[in-house]
């Protein structure tokens, strides 16, 4: 029956049958991760950078290097679709070096086009399996030598399974970053499962609180309460914030009233590509 295919269980010799729908799926999950291979090695990703802004100042900060692939075929696929697959595949290890290499690059050509070290740096995002597999201190450490960029134009993403997953590890690579002066920051912070002993304990700089409860902030009073709650931890804790998801003039206000740090978000700015980011950051800060 077509409907149906035959696979083998990993190490036996047992035959399962795949239901319908099931197949479909790995057979895209399979060619999905034979192309992002090929495009990876062909050097056909991208980055496009997403700026993010003082809430304060209303200055440009800084900007997330986020991956773009355009498929031949297929269009824009998105990353929420691509790095699971980079993740399972290991695919994720050369990519993830590949963002640190190019993120930086282009941030020290912006800083030969403005003829002098911009006041800005790059946000690169780090996946908790990237961080197990590989030695990731030393592929910055790499990245930064070829780019001739101090260590503090950069900030690491990590999420909070990154820490979570292996605490010994993640320590002593988080202390190998600090060691570069590399700034770390926690992605999507509020939805993960870290407890508030590592934020305690690890050297980081900046929570970026999640989307969903920036977002949240424009209906419900739970959402605020938990915003300002998250403030207020990482003002005791000496940490900067960055509010993600700031999709209105009005978040915008209300966050900066409540003294988040920066911005980040369709108000501002969807993410740009690498030309048109310098002159969003010149027109901000004229
Ligand atoms: P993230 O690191 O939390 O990045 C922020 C995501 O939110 C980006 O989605 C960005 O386009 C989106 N975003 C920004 N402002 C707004 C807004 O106002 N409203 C809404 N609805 N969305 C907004 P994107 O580019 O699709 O990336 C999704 C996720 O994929 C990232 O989430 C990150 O976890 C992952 N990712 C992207 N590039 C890389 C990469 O180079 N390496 C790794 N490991 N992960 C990456
Ligand atoms: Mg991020
Ligand atoms: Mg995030
Ligand atoms: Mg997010």
């Amino acid at each position: 029956n077509a409907q149906f295919a035959l696979k083998r269980a990993k190490g036996s010799g047992r035959v399962e049958v795949y239901q319908p729908g099931e197949v479909s799926k790995a057979r895209h999950r399979f060619s999905l991760e034979t192309e992002l291979r090929r495009a990876i090695e062909s050097d056909s990703l991208t980055l496009a950078f997403q700026p993010l802004v003082n809430l304060q100042t209303n200055k440009v900060a800084g900007f997330e290097a986020l991956a773009r692939w355009e498929h031949e075929a297929l269009g824009l696929i998105s990353p929420t679709e691509f790095i699971p697959v980079a993740e399972e595949s290991g695919l994720i290890v050369p990519l993830g070096r590949w963002a640190l290499e190019t993120a930086l690059a282009t941030l020290a050509r912006w800083d030969a086009e403005h003829g002098a070290p911009l006041p800005i740096h790059v946000g690169v995002n780090v996946s908790a399996i990237q961080l197990a597999r590989d030695d990731v201190s030393s592929a910055v450490e790499n990245a930064l030598r070829r780019s001739g960029l101090r260590g503090d134009r950069l900030t690491l993403e990590l999420t909070e399974s990154a820490i979570v997953q292996d605490p010994e590890r993640a320590t002593r690579t988080l202390q190998g970053l600090k060691g570069l002066d590399a700034k770390i920051a926690m992605d999507d912070f509020g939805t993960g499962y870290s407890s508030l002993a590592y934020l305690q304990r690890l050297p980081i700089d900046i929570l970026k609180i999640d989307r969903s409860f920036v977002t949240g902030m424009l209906g419900d009073r739970d959402s605020v309460a938990i915003v300002r709650a998250v403030l207020g931890l990482a003002d005791a804790l000496g940490m900067d914030t960055t509010a993600e998801g700031v999709e209105t003039i009005e978040l915008a206000h209300t966050l900066s009233a409540l003294g988040c740090g920066c911005g980040q978000g369709f108000y501002f700015a969807r993410p740009l590509s690498a030309g048109e980011a310098l002159p969003y950051w010149r027109s901000r800060s004229a």
